[in-house]
């Protein structure tokens, strides 16, 4: 059937791009890098940017290799090394059906490890892991899982791009816990990815990582990814951000704690954002961030069920039948309470009691 005669219904408008971001806990293995690549395919023709985290317990693998470095505990550096190796190895072999394919990721893998290898041999010797040394070890999770997701798609004969995180997500330089400036990321993010979008090319980007200052890799703050996802979907007026995790959407609570937690339909972004940062593990505290001002709804969908809705995170209140959307906790607090007559009015009684219970 020629596409001019398809129902208008499904017709797409050309600018409509789409940001995904797949979660780290769903990455597990080949058969669910396959299942992400299914689902950045039948989106077409919508255009889509993608965001990958670390495969599954790499950035915390990564994060122990660091650390085994730093104590200069060289055993261990190897061993954790090669764990990791040999799982990206399974995975790349799993993924692509192409020997000649496959031998080029290999190679790619190789070469990567090697590097990551050395890096924490050096390390190791000199026994000092700075923060800037740390984000730049850790960062390879996510663009190791990036490059997997993008042979695996050209190995399905899509067009597909690595596109360094760094170099279009400028941050203020924080390592460890970096947050993106806003406008200068808007013009790199447009000006790279655009292009790209336009010739129908999916571009794949590896999610917490950024750019610093001084064109360090630095990170994003753990499940930085969402934050990358949000960043993306501001910068390109995306139709909408998606983000494919291990749950079935935001939770009305902590469902290992309450059997009977329900999934939230609907939820402002304000509402999200509180949830986010008191407590909630499904989204990083941040990653509402970027939208405060612009309005591209957020779906936090389940990657093993693709048809279900999920959560949609958007500028619609809907107060009517649950005013109380969903409940988190913070655990470990503890309540202080400052009192005495000669406090009322007194200047700089706050920040006297946050220095003295630094
Ligand atoms: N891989 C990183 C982490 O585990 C970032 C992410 O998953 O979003 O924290
Ligand atoms: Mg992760």
């Amino acid at each position: 059937m020629p596409a001019s005669s398809a129902p208008s219904s499904r017709r797409v408008k050309s600018t409509a791009i789409e940001v995904f971001k797949f979660g780290g806990a769903s990455l597990i293995d080949a058969a669910a890098v396959r299942h992400a690549i299914g689902i950045i395919l039948t989106t077409r023709p919508t255009r889509t940017v993608t965001v990958v985290s670390a495969l599954a317990g790499v950035t915390d693998a990564l994060l122990a290799i660091a650390e085994a470095a730093r104590i200069g505990d060289s055993r261990a550096v190897d061993a954790g090394v090669d764990r990791l190796h040999t799982r990206h190895r399974q995975v790349a072999e799993g993924l692509l059906s192409l020997a000649r394919d496959r031998k080029l990721l290999l190679a790619d893998l190789d070469a990567a490890f090697a590097e990551l290898r050395t890096l924490a041999h050096g390390v190791a010797s000199l026994r000092e892991l700075t923060p800037r040394t740390r984000d730049f070890l850790v960062a390879r999770g996510e663009q190791l899982s990036a490059r997997l997701v993008v042979a695996g798609l050209k190995g399905g004969g899509a067009k597909a791009q690595y596109v360094e995180a760094a170099e279009i997500i400028r941050t203020d330089g924080v390592f460890g816990n970096a947050f993106p400036d806003l406008s200068v990321t808007d013009k790199l993010v447009r000006e790279r990815l655009l292009p790209l979008v336009r010739r129908r090319i999916v571009p794949i980007v590896p999610g917490f990582v950024g750019g610093g200052v001084d064109g360090a890799l630095v990170t994003l703050g753990r499940g930085g990814s969402d934050l990358t996802a949000t960043v993306l979907g501001r910068s390109l007026k995306a139709q909408r951000i998606t983000l494919w995790k291990d749950v079935p959407g935001l939770m009305t609570t902590d469902p290992r704690l309450v059997p009977s937690a329900r999934i939230v339909p609907q939820l402002n972004v304000r509402e999200a954002a509180e949830l986010a940062y008191y407590g909630a593990k499904v989204l990083h505290p941040r990653a509402l961030i970027p939208l405060a001002h612009i309005t591209v709804p957020v779906f936090v969908r389940p990657f093993a069920e693709p048809d279900a809705p999920g959560t949609e995170i958007s500028t619609r209140r809907t107060l009517q039948r649950y005013p109380v959307k969903a409940l988190s906790i913070v655990r470990d607090q503890a309540l202080v309470t400052v009192t005495g007559n000669g406090m009322l009015g007194v200047p700089g009684i706050a920040a006297r009691t946050f220095s003295a219970l630094q």
